[in-house]
Order: structure tokens, then C-alpha cells, then sequence
């Protein structure tokens, strides 16, 4: 019996406040970062072809720290999260444990899992460059050019200490090293056309406003523009770009994940695993990256036909959890080249 009497009175608390503190046998209890409707459709073809149950709690953020608090008493089994930033937070936490499955190691390329079976990718969307129609001819681009001076006052892009931008800077830590990465940052910075600020969409809509030439986004708010009829104007901004995969030729394009981690205490252990091997699965690898606009991480599912037709996406090679060890220099250079402050 791994429960034991004696909890603390935070471990009792969390215990009892939880909604998932059952102890049924059929059953997997996820937290998730991820969207219930992205998730859902997944838990029920599970549910379908295993009969294990599953229960699902959202958050925007603290699922690490609520799992670190509750210990061992800790009814989550899985936790569902895009970055691997925080995947690998949550390993070096020791919220983890390592799963070992031939069926997640067949199904998911090595990159885009952990050395150390901690961690795993599901689906990866790029950092790609959205290009104003109208004002850039360019076919193809490297985030090494985009410190030329030819873009200077022509690029914008959310804030360097946002997680997407800290990945990117990560990545050219590892693949151009720290010092050449510093020299690259001072250099957008100086082609900036205004202050980092807004989400990626919000670039968008400044390179249909004119405001700027080329933007940094992820890939998967293309899908989110083209389609959205609530707002039908981010129809309008996403028809005035298109995207560059960055580095298509070299290295490959910066990419980051949506991945799972199966907690250090999971209580449904073995259906936890099960529900990990289904979502590598063909079958849900295919709805979960289309679900999103994302990409599998299995080579050989193939994107949603919006999505292929952006361009086709080479990823950078190197395994993911190396770019996630630089992130922290990453931040750090943000700070020293004061990143945020814009051109000025
Ligand atoms: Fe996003």
C-alpha cells in the first residue's frame, strides 16, 4: 500500500478538494494545459476501444506546482502541456517518471522525446516567419538573416521572454552558440519596427496594417486565422502573408511540442501508458495534430491539407531537450541586450 496514513493537512486538503480522487480501478486522470476540446475528442476513442475512463482538469498554469504539492497522494497520472520548456521543468521538478514502451519509442522520433523516457512529443508546431505579400519577394529565409540590416524597422514579433521566443533563441544558442546568438539578438533588435508586444496573431496584424514586413509567429495561428469566423477580419490578416519555413535548406526549421509526462505517483499506472501509446497512435496522432493545425510527430502521418498547404516543413534536427537545457542563457540574453525595449 503506497497510501499511508499521516498526510500532511495541505496533501489532506488537496486530497479531499479533488475532483478526481477516486480510486475506481478503470480509470486515468489527466491535468492538462491543453484545450478540452482538442483533448476530448481523443479520450473518447479511447474510452471507446479500452472502456478506461478518463478525467480531465484544465489549467492555464500551477499544474506542476499542484502536482508537487500534492505528493504522493496526487491523483494525476498524466499531465498534457505544449512546450517543452515546461515538460522539462516539470522533469527536472521530479514530477516525473520515465516510461519505458516500445510502442512510444517506435512511434515517436527521438528528438522529439526525452533521453530519459521523462517526457514525450505528441504533436510539434514550427516558428516560421509570416512575409507581407505585398512588400517582401523573398522565397526563402534563415533566422541568421533576419539581423540583417536590410530589415531594419521591417520586423515584428511578440516579447523575447515569451516561452515560443525564448524557444527560438534557445535553438540558435545550441546551433550557433551563445556568443553568436547575442550578436544575432542585438541585430533584430535593431530591425525591429516597433516594440515586442501582443501575441503572435497581433504581428499578423500589423504586417496587413502596414506597420511591418515580416512577423514571427507559430505555424498553427495560420489555421486559427484562415478559419475563423467569429473574427472574420484575421481572415483578412492572414491573407495578406504567407509563410517562410526558416533554415528549409540547412538545419531545418525551429520546432517546438505539445507533448504528455507521466507523473512520479501515478495511481493508474498502467492505464496511463495505455492512453500514452493511443495518442501516438495513427489514428490519434492525425485527429490531435489536426485538431490544432499542428503537425504529428510521426513522419509517417501526414499533416491536414490546410496545413501542407502552407509549404512542407523540415524540422531542425536537434533533439528538443537539448534546446530546452539553453533556454535559461536564452532569458538571459533577452535581458542583457534589453530586448524588449525595441529599436529605439
Ligand atoms: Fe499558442
Amino acid at each position: 500500500m503506497r497510501r499511508r496514513l499521516g498526510l500532511s493537512m495541505t496533501a489532506a486538503a488537496l486530497l479531499m478538494s479533488s475532483s478526481l480522487a477516486s480510486h475506481a480501478a478503470s480509470e486515468v486522470n489527466i491535468y492538462s494545459y491543453r484545450q478540452p476540446f482538442l483533448i476530448e475528442p481523443l479520450l473518447q476513442a479511447f474510452t471507446e476501444e479500452t472502456g478506461i475512463r478518463t478525467n480531465l482538469i484544465f489549467a492555464k498554469k500551477g499544474l506542476e506546482t499542484r502536482i508537487k504539492a500534492e505528493g504522493e497522494f496526487s491523483p494525476a497520472d498524466l499531465l498534457l502541456s505544449t512546450d517543452v520548456g515546461r515538460l522539462q521543468a516539470a522533469k527536472n521538478q521530479g514530477i516525473a517518471q520515465p516510461v519505458s514502451s516500445e510502442i512510444l519509442h517506435q512511434n515517436i522520433p527521438a528528438r522529439f522525446r526525452d533521453e530519459t523516457d521523462q517526457w514525450f512529443g505528441l504533436t510539434t508546431r514550427a516558428r516560421v516567419v509570416y512575409a507581407s505579400n505585398e512588400r517582401v519577394a523573398d522565397t526563402e529565409i534563415t533566422y541568421e538573416d533576419l539581423a540583417d540590416p536590410k530589415w531594419k524597422g521591417r520586423i515584428c514579433t511578440r516579447s523575447g521572454q515569451h516561452d515560443y521566443t525564448i524557444g527560438l533563441i534557445a535553438s540558435m544558442i545550441v546551433n550557433d552558440g551563445e556568443e553568436a546568438t547575442k550578436t544575432w539578438l542585438e541585430g533584430v533588435k535593431a530591425n525591429l519596427a516597433r516594440r515586442p508586444t501582443g501575441d503572435d496573431r497581433a504581428q499578423v496584424k500589423a504586417v496587413y496594417a502596414g506597420e511591418c514586413d515580416i512577423a514571427l509567429g507559430n505555424t498553427y495561428y495560420m489555421g486559427k486565422m484562415q478559419t475563423n469566423d467569429k473574427e472574420p477580419e484575421q481572415k483578412e490578416w492572414a491573407k495578406s502573408v504567407r509563410i517562410l519555413f526558416p533554415n528549409s535548406k540547412d538545419r531545418g526549421t525551429h520546432v517546438n511540442i505539445s507533448g504528455m509526462m507521466l507523473t512520479k505517483y501515478a495511481p493508474n499506472k498502467d492505464n496511463a501508458i495505455k492512453l500514452m501509446e493511443f495518442l501516438s497512435s495513427a489514428k490519434a496522432q492525425q485527429i490531435y495534430a489536426e485538431g490544432n493545425f499542428e503537425y504529428p510527430v510521426r513522419q509517417d502521418i501526414e499533416p491536414s491539407e490546410l496545413v501542407k498547404s502552407w509549404g512542407s516543413l523540415t524540422p531542425d534536427a536537434v533533439a528538443l531537450g537539448k534546446i530546452a537545457d539553453a533556454r535559461q542563457k536564452a532569458s538571459e540574453l533577452v535581458d542583457i541586450v534589453d530586448f524588449d525595449a525595441g529599436a529605439r
